[in-house]
């Protein structure tokens, strides 16, 4: 496998630039991941005619979960502009910008339309600067997609009801899962759990 140093500096220095978060969370393997993702990226390129067709694979792990549609307007209108950049435009924030480190039990909620995501037992420290998560609430709390944007081959984790972009997910987390749901804090609205 090619080490990120053997790509081009251009092609490097875009996915340094933007993921350097990710890059930096797992050292080397984080690196080793990152290269694979472009090299698959790029033979695919080169084997078809487009990419943009396997760009919006939707996954879909929710069959019941019924759907909220609001226009754009009623969305720009309800969320904060760093809210609707993410949630809306699948933007990405900058990290420790929303990692509130809460160790409190409770659930994370979708800011745009308050479906339950994640709770706080799945919640870890993986000093990204963004919530990571070993699982989401339930397997239909979520959808997956393919995304292959900045060269790189992710998948993206959307709310199942609102279809907001909330980040995306790693297969380099801790037990049990072994998976990283890396989040965008201000697309989750945390929620103490009740004491009695
Ligand atoms: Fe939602």
């Amino acid at each position: 496998m090619r080490r990120l140093e053997h790509f081009p500096s251009k092609l490097r220095a875009l996915v340094s630039r933007r993921w350097i978060g990710e890059l930096n969370y797992g050292a080397a393997r984080g690196e080793f991941e990152v290269a694979a993702s472009i090299e698959t990226l790029l033979n695919e390129r080169k084997g078809a005619s487009t990419v943009a067709s396997s760009c919006r694979n939707r996954k879909t792990m929710s069959k019941t979960t019924e759907k909220i549609t609001k226009t754009d307007q009623e969305w720009r209108a309800e969320l904060s502009p760093t809210a609707y950049n993410v949630l809306r435009e699948k933007g990405t924030e900058r990290p420790f910008s929303n990692d509130t480190k809460n160790a409190a039990p409770g659930v994370y909620k979708c800011t745009g339309c308050g479906q339950e995501l994640f709770t706080s037992d799945a919640k870890f420290d993986s000093g990204t600067g963004w919530p990571s998560f070993s699982q989401p609430i339930s397997a239909d709390a979520v959808e997956e997609e393919t995304d292959t944007k900045f060269f790189m081959k992710r998948t993206e984790i959307l709310c199942s009801r609102c279809d907001g972009h909330l980040g995306h997910v790693f297969p380099d987390g801790p037990a049990p899962t072994g998976l990283r749901y890396c989040m965008n804090g201000v697309a989750l609205k945390f929620e103490p759990k009740e004491t009695k």
